[in-house]
């Protein structure tokens, strides 16, 4: 049995990871050229009842437990002028859902796989039932290949004609590094967890990361392909208040622009015999579910599991894709929701009312 996965995410790593627990032989092509080939971005929350599942099925719970970030799952709500106006720290012991560094998330896996599993450098250019064609002319032959490539799968063709779709937010996102030190008042306003300052449609969304490290989405509607400076945020921002407005002033010069691309909801195909997609590929979503990563690790535990027990490959993808498929679509369904929300004039109030409901 030949299981070949495409790309070393948080869900095709899992993948690997528990199929070989199980004694299931697996290579992984993934196109960045080694592990630090570029920064994997910000910080993720691990949930309970999802990300941990797969780290339990992967034997790595305990290892993710004394690398995350407990204190990461406060949240503060604030309003365009930097007023907080809600705060809620993290209660002490709760491991509800812990903080992680994306880096170190891939890190951990990666570290659990047997050596020579990732194949780095490896590009998918197209694939067909049975075949890889990569970069440069190898192919590869699989009886099952994975789609676990994100975004913008190579894979999703053979299975789905979906494309993702713009969503009409953009993210731009800033990193302020060593804030504790440098940038004390940073430090302060965002607190060990999230702040979301919403107002006139868009939001700050920052979010502290491990190593003294401030990311900072800053959320619009835009054009789709419009591209942004740092000075651009000062008009689109402006009137907001001066505490916020630092969060500009003391960025990195160098920004990011993310336009927030989602798959259709529900998202799903019939079986194609030696095929599947997880993660991203299959249910691509906005962040606002805090779900994408979770899911994606959950689906590569479950399908590893799948393939383990069941007595052959198509039944294990069939009770895979029965799983994964209504559970895909209701986060996608929460997610869109979220991010909807911030574009509608009482963002605030929704984000209250909702910190409100959860804390009672
Ligand atoms: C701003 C932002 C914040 C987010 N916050 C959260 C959060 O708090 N919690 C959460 O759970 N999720 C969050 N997400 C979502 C999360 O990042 C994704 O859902 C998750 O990374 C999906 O994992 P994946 O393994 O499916 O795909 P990816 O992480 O996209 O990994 C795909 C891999 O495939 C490789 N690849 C792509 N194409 C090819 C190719 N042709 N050939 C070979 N390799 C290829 C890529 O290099 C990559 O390594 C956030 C997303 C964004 C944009």
């Amino acid at each position: 049995m030949k299981i070949a996965v495409i790309g070393a995410g948080p869900g095709g790593l899992t993948l690997a990871r528990v199929l070989q627990r199980h004694g299931i032989p697996v290579t992984v092509y993934e196109r960045d050229d080694d592990p630090g080939a570029r920064d994997q971005g910000g910080t993720l929350d691990m949930q309970q009842d999802t990300g941990q599942v797969a780290l339990e099925a992967a034997g790595l719970l305990d290892d993710f437990l004394a690398l995350s970030r407990p204190e990461g799952q406060g949240g503060r709500i604030a309003d365009r002028s930097g007023r907080i106006l809600a705060d809620q720290p993290a209660r002490p012991g709760d491991l509800a859902s812990p903080e992680i560094d994306r880096g170190e998330l891939r890190g951990l896996l990666l570290g659990s796989l047997e050596p020579g599993t990732v194949r780095w450098g490896s590009v998918l250019e197209r694939a067909e039932p049975g075949r890889l064609h990569l970069r440069g002319g190898d192919t590869v032959e699989a009886d099952l290949i994975v789609g676990a490539d994100g975004a913008w799968s190579r894979v999703r063709p053979l299975v789905s004609p979906a494309r993702p779709e713009y969503s009409g937010v953009t993210f731009v996102e800033l990193r302020i590094t060593d804030v504790d030190e440098a940038h004390p008042e940073i430090a302060a306003l965002v607190g060990d967890g999230m702040l979301f300052a919403l107002g006139d449609r868009k939001g700050l969304l920052c979010q502290r990361n491990g190593h003294g490290v401030v990311r900072v989405y800053a959320a619009f509607a835009a054009e789709l392909g419009a591209t942004h400076e740092r000075a651009d945020l000062y008009r689109i921002f402006e009137g907001w208040g001066a505490p916020l407005l630092r969060l500009l002033d003391e960025c990195e010069p160098a920004v990011v622009d993310r336009p927030m691309f989602a798959l259709p909801v529900p998202h799903t195909w019939e079986h194609v015999p030696g095929v599947t997609l997880l993660g991203d590929a299959a249910h691509l979503m906005s962040p606002f579910s805090g779900l994408g990563a979770n899911t994606a690790m959950l689906d590569g535990a479950d399908l590893a599991l799948a393939i383990a027990e069941e007595p052959d490959l198509s039944a294990a993808v069939r009770r895979y894709e029965r799983l994964m498929f209504p559970r895909a679509a209701r986060n996608a369904e929460g997610a869109a929701e979220g991010l909807a929300g911030i574009l509608e004039d009482d963002a605030l109030e929704g984000s209250l009312a909702h910190v409100g409901r959860r804390s009672s």
